[in-house]
């Protein structure tokens, strides 16, 4: 299966160096993130619910990057700023 047609969940290994887009119902987190080849897809920063991923656009030129040592591998996604209201762990039919 090509790699733009696979999804990825919390914790499998990124198979490639790349921007990836992040499905997550529960909360507002960045649309796309860059992970680096053999790091884990990390997990939302608020709750455990699943995170699902998506290769948008591979990033071979990342290879060089590598093998500095500045990448501190991302471990959790951050809530975007401003978001606090759109909390939807609640049920929707709970909004007014
Ligand atoms: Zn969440």
């Amino acid at each position: 299966m090509p790699l733009y047609d696979k999804t990825f969940q919390i914790g499998d290994l990124v198979p490639a160096h790349g921007i990836y887009e992040i499905f997550h119902t529960q909360h507002l987190l960045a649309q796309q993130v860059v992970l680096f080849k053999s790091e884990k897809f990390p997990k939302c920063s608020r709750c455990d619910f699943p995170v699902t991923f998506l290769l948008h656009h591979e990033l071979r030129a990342l290879d060089y990057v590598n093998d500095l040592d500045i990448r501190i591998p991302l471990t959790e996604l951050p809530i975007q700023s401003g978001s606090a209201s759109l909390d939807t762990t609640l049920p929707l039919s709970n909004e007014i």
